[in-house]
């Protein structure tokens, strides 16, 4: 059911000989007002995973990683600054608790009481026709009717909240703070109007968020597949599929947008000027240039002509010659916004990955983190626990990174 968009192969990269069957999100936002999505939906608030991506030309499959937990401890030597400020009592308010995170397939019950007594979410809700048919409205249209509505979340019991979960304490961990959430609902999908009101269905999108809102639609369990490491002759590495991984990533992604309007927030809405002009996003619209050529970064010193071949284009994001490598080709399309987003998401699932990709990217985050944490719930991070029985205890994933 989902849009197939055929993309070309460019010369310049061998085909790969596995094809991955990706439905990877494609995701457009206006979660700020820099927001420049080619997307023609204009969503009342946030962003928007779009799942309609496929055919992740010039890429591979890789074997999957074993879990996200063993990838954060296969990559202990990661190259940090200081770590944040984030000892328990100068941060953390008293009330916060140390907890373990769930496993498993866990009740909508339980679901509801986790995030609301660990993330301050307030309510936790299937959505209703009338609901979406008010959310659904734009200005100056008329308002929205849906026709052939159906109610959707995951069920009494679910291992997809978990994966919420996951994708929630996965920022929690790497960041000591989440973006404030006040609401999360559940809509089976996304509607936009017609002219006339009449709501017409994207099976595509996944998953929004804007102003403390989450919307988790039924198509939520795609991801931008970004890179797990960098570019080859081959293409850009990335991961087999996996649900709960990729709900998660889609978690992370969409609070990536809920960082970057704590960003705006915390820094005179100046922080998308510096991150554009640090990782390369140069005009109106923008178009994203390999900042770390020389000849780039002197052509902006000297307001002279920028060397085409430099431009970052979908066709190329992974190239690589490039000397600064974005994670994902929706990285490249959905501008910088989206840039933003799946640089965050990296940072939080595989900051080594990224830190190789894209230093650009990686110390933009690192250095300004503190800073926008002050817009964000200090979260402190959740326990992994010890399983039973003769196996090892795990470990990396339960402090601070
Ligand atoms: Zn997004």
């Amino acid at each position: 059911m989902h849009e197939q968009t055929t993309i070309p192969q460019p010369a310049s990269v061998a085909p790969s000989s596995q094809v991955c069957s990706h439905n990877a999100l494609h995701v457009g936002d206006i979660g700020s007002s820099l927001e420049v999505d080619k997307i023609p939906y204009v969503p009342v608030v946030g962003s928007m995973l779009r799942k309609n991506y496929s055919a992740d030309g010039g890429t591979i499959c890789l074997k999957p990683f074993a879990s996200f937990i063993q990838q954060r401890n296969n990559t202990p030597s990661i190259q940090r600054q200081a770590a944040p400020a984030t000892a328990p009592g100068s941060l953390f308010s008293a009330n916060q608790k140390a907890r373990f995170r769930p496993t498993g397939n866990i009740t909508r019950k339980e679901f509801d009481a986790y995030v609301m007594q660990n993330f301050g979410v307030i309510d936790i809700h299937t959505g209703t026709q009338q609901e979406q048919e008010q959310r659904s409205t734009r200005r100056g249209l008329p308002p929205v009717t849906i026709t052939g509505w159906q109610s959707w979340d995951p069920g009494s019991a679910s291992g997809d909240y978990t994966s919420i979960i996951d994708g929630i304490e996965n920022m929690a961990s790497v960041m000591g703070a989440v973006p404030t959430i006040t609401n999360i609902t559940f809509f089976k999908v996304a509607y936009e109007p017609d002219a006339t009101g009449a709501g017409i269905p994207d099976t595509t999108i996944g998953a929004s968020f804007g102003a403390g809102n989450l919307t988790i639609f039924e198509a939520f369990s795609g991801s931008t597949n970004p890179a797990i490491g960098i570019n080859t002759q081959q293409g850009a590495p990335t991961a087999s599929r996996d649900r709960g991984r990729d709900i998660a990533s889609t978690i992370m992604h969409e609070l990536g947008h809920g960082v970057a309007e704590a960003a705006m927030a915390s820094q005179n809405n100046q922080t998308f000027v510096q991150f554009k002009a640090v990782v390369g996003w140069i005009g109106n619209p923008e178009v994203l240039y390999d900042i770390g050529q020389p000849t780039v970064r002197a052509a902006i010193a000297n307001q002279t002509q920028l060397p085409p071949q430099h431009i970052i284009t979908t066709s190329r994001w992974f190239d690589p010659t490039l000397s600064e490598q974005p994670m994902s080709r929706y990285a490249v399309d959905g501008g910088p916004s989206e840039d933003f987003a799946e640089s965050i998401a990296a940072f939080v699932a595989n900051p080594s990955v990224l830190q190789q990709r894209s230093p650009a990217r990686y110390n933009f985050i690192q250095s300004n983190i503190t800073t926008w944490r002050t817009r964000m719930r200090p979260t402190m991070p959740a326990r992994v626990r010890p399983p039973v029985g003769d196996f090892p205890i795990p470990s990396g994933d339960t402090g601070m990174a």
